[in-house]
């Protein structure tokens, strides 16, 4: 009865039909009653306040008049046309205007007779305008009913030319909620319903479309969004301990000669505590019999890459081959460098595994690494292919997680008959409440000190008109034998664009700074790869001073002698992508400086950016921002993940929902970890729907 009713098709709500249902389908991904009714209003209006004519004004969101329309014509030709009217009341008048449809609204409407109009006012050449507003008879007797949160919903152009527009909707979800089955079944346990003070399911789901007052409104909506956080929570909880209970990780006992010779003779420097921490952490895992899952945040520089290598070691040290996976070329092969220059005294067998890597070298490579003489393999996605096989992989490092897909990290697991422990590396660091939802079945793990001696970079922001200066300063550095990174942005849409720009920039900058006393460098991602790697190979032997890139440098590279980083158009690059670029500099001991380029107009999002990149070198205050800005599907590496299906919580806005759901999911499994008793049927049944939705079933049982 109650599926019955979730699952009808939705041609068949009465209001529906054939047309409009294939129009809900397409444009909102609305199939059946159940999607309908779970299309929640995205604000409320008061529609029993009148204003008057003179009240209405442009810092008002919307207004309700009573009064009659005095004048319509059109104006202008062509696609220019504009249909304007007078609306007036004893207080005086608004201008109506439109843009759209001006024929059959023309002559669906009539003057000198009473209107309600609603609409956002406007004020153009000090005049209040209200464009495509609403308007409608007083008497008509199907006009909905008056009252003080009447729920407004979003739609598209084609359901609005369809009649289904705010107005239309709030008739379909009458028609539903008048429909919704009087026993509908709690999907929370009656505990929550008391301790949380939430109301049932049933008045939650009416109330969130028409409620009474604001009170009930906010009850409803805290216990909707906190169902929708909890059972993320449970889900993530639920499959971690499965997890742990039933997969097998592989056992590291000891450490061995690899990692003390190591530590002892060829560790060039002293380790940071939290490095230290971090590294007992992981001992810990891999000596625990369980497999290893660990999200490690660090901000850029602070030393994650050593952490790993370490790790690895004492996989190697077990009898273990462990492999190291970066986002981009440029990456793996500096990591490859790096870790071979601190393994060149020891015996270990160090290799890179890229895209470029093909035919007879690739081969040989393969047939070593199955015969378990290749203790670490360094590579880009290359790894995953079918024919990479590991003689005995255990242990896996994914560097830089969010450019890889979940899918692919399930490829690398497969590659052992006991699954590798997996530490995931990210240097864009994620709120807790956001990692708390989408890494909430990973453990976690953060270096949140960087190695002593590090100055903090400073930033600044220029505008291109202050360009001399900026260059004079740059020449000042370069005196001091600095080098310089001047970066430009490259996003796809407008890539021939952004090239030329790129272009143009550089052979500006080698006007403005001639051989041969300066040398310039030039990277970017169209580039062939042996042509990108010799011009970043001799940026690193220091034969050029300045390095002109696009994005591509922003993962990894490491430069310590690299001091001033600046960032053409810093505009149009988000807060974090920013904050990775500005890692680039200050990994030396020198002073070094970020430049952030701008023309003189700024939208207001961008100026925020900027100014929090200027006031903070933070990791965790930076992401943080970046989660008010753009909300969580926008952050980097949530949306690839397909897990924030969220239709009214906002991890951002809500983060004390977040963590309040948390807990309760950890009380409950803590109490009952299999979900067997009978108190928490309701939970088991609402999991075992979710899993089996995202194919996580079969890891259950
Ligand atoms: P991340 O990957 O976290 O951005 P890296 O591992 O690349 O950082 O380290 C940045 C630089 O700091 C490297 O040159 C590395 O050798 C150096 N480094 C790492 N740990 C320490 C330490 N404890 N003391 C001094 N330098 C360190
Ligand atoms: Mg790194």
């Amino acid at each position: 009865m109650e599926k019955e009713y979730f699952d009808t098709p939705i041609e068949f709500l009465k209001g529906v039909g054939p047309q409009r249902a294939e129009l809900l389908r397409k444009e909102l991904g609305i199939f059946n009653f159940g999607d309908l009714l779970t299309y929640y209003p995205f604000r409320y209006v008061d529609r029993t306040r009148y204003y008057k004519c003179s009240e209405a004004h442009a810092d008002l969101p919307y207004v309700q008049i009573r009064g009659q329309i005095k004048s319509l014509a059109v104006q202008g030709a062509g696609r220019k046309k504009i249909l304007k009217a007078v609306f007036a009341d004893e207080t005086g008048s608004v201008e109506l205007k439109w843009f759209q449809g001006l024929k059959w609204i023309s002559s669906s409407l009539k003057l000198n007779r009473d209107y309600v109009l609603f609409g956002k006012p406007n004020e153009y050449q000090g005049q209040i305008n209200v464009i495509h507003p609403e308007l409608e008879d007083p008497e008509d007797p199907t006009r909905v009913k008056e009252s003080s949160l009447q729920p407004v919903y979003n739609s598209t152009e084609k359901l609005k030319s369809k009649g289904l527009d705010s107005k239309g909707f709030l008739r379909l979800q009458r028609t539903l909620i008048a429909a919704l089955p009087v026993n509908l079944t709690e999907s929370l346990p009656e505990s929550f319903l008391s301790e949380f003070k939430v109301p049932s399911r049933r008045n939650a789901l009416i109330s969130i479309h028409f409620p009474e007052n604001q009170e009930e409104l906010s009850k409803a909506e805290f216990r909707i969004k906190f169902e929708e956080l909890f059972y993320i929570q449970l889900k993530l909880l639920f499959l971690k301990l499965i997890r742990s209970e039933k997969i097998k990780g592989v056992d590291f006992p000891k450490v061995g000669d690899h990692f003390n010779t190591f530590y002892k003779d060829h560790l060039p420097f002293e380790l940071t505590e939290a490095q230290k921490r971090v590294i007992r952490e992981i001992r810990s895992d891999f000596a625990s019999g369980k497999q290893m899952n660990r999200l490690l945040q660090g901000d850029v520089g602070s030393g994650k890459t050593l952490v790993a290598l370490m790790c690895m070691l004492l996989a190697v040290d077990n009898g273990y081959q462990c492999c190291l996976m970066a986002p981009t070329e440029i990456l793996a092969v500096q990591h490859a460098e790096t870790i071979a220059g601190f393994m060149k005294n020891q015996e270990i067998n160090v290799a890179l595994l890229t895209g470029s890597v093909k035919g007879k070298a690739r081969q040989e490579l393969l047939s070593s690494l199955a015969e378990g003489k290749i203790n670490i393999l360094i590579g880009t996605h290359a790894l995953i292919e079918d024919d990479v096989k590991f003689q005995s992989l255990g242990f896996i490092v994914i560097d830089e997680q969010h450019r890889f897909g979940v899918e692919q990290r399930a490829r690398l697991w497969k590659k052992n008959n006991i699954y590798p422990h997996v530490l995931v590396m990210t240097a864009t660091p994620i709120p807790r409440t956001l990692a708390m939802t989408l890494y909430g079945d990973l453990d976690y793990s953060v270096i949140d000190e960087l190695p002593p001696g590090r100055m903090p970079v400073k930033t600044v922001h220029r505008l291109d008109s202050n360009r001399l200066q900026v260059w004079g300063f740059v020449k000042d550095e370069i005196k001091k034998g600095r080098q310089i990174y001047i970066v430009y942005p490259l996003i796809d849409e407008s890539e021939k664009v952004d090239l030329n720009n790129l272009q143009e920039g550089y052979e500006s900058i080698c006007r403005d700074f001639p051989s041969p006393e300066y040398r310039v460098s030039i990277v970017h991602g169209r580039m062939k790869a042996a042509d990108k790697d010799a011009e970043m190979q001799r940026f690193i032997q220091k034969k050029t001073q300045i390095m002109v890139a696009t994005s591509v440098i922003e993962v990894g590279v490491n430069v310590p002698n690299a001091t001033v980083m600046i960032v053409e158009n810093a505009e149009r690059f988000g807060l974090s992508q920013l904050h990775q670029l500005r890692g680039r500099v200050g990994r030396g001991s020198d002073q070094s400086y970020c430049i952030l380029m701008t023309g003189n107009k700024l939208g207001n999002d961008a100026r925020i950016r900027i100014r929090t990149l200027c006031e903070t070198n933070d990791g965790f205050k930076i992401s943080e921002a970046d989660l008010e800005l753009r909300g969580p599907g926008d952050t980097e590496g949530t949306r690839q993940s397909g897990m924030l299906d969220l239709k009214l919580a906002n991890i951002s806005k809500d983060q004390k929902i977040v963590g309040l759901a948390r807990e309760a999911a950890i009380r409950i499994l803590g109490d009952d970890p299999s979900l067997e008793k009978s108190s928490n049927r309701t939970l088991r049944a609402g999991l075992e729907k979710i899993l089996k939705k995202s194919g996580d079933w079969s890891r259950i049982s």
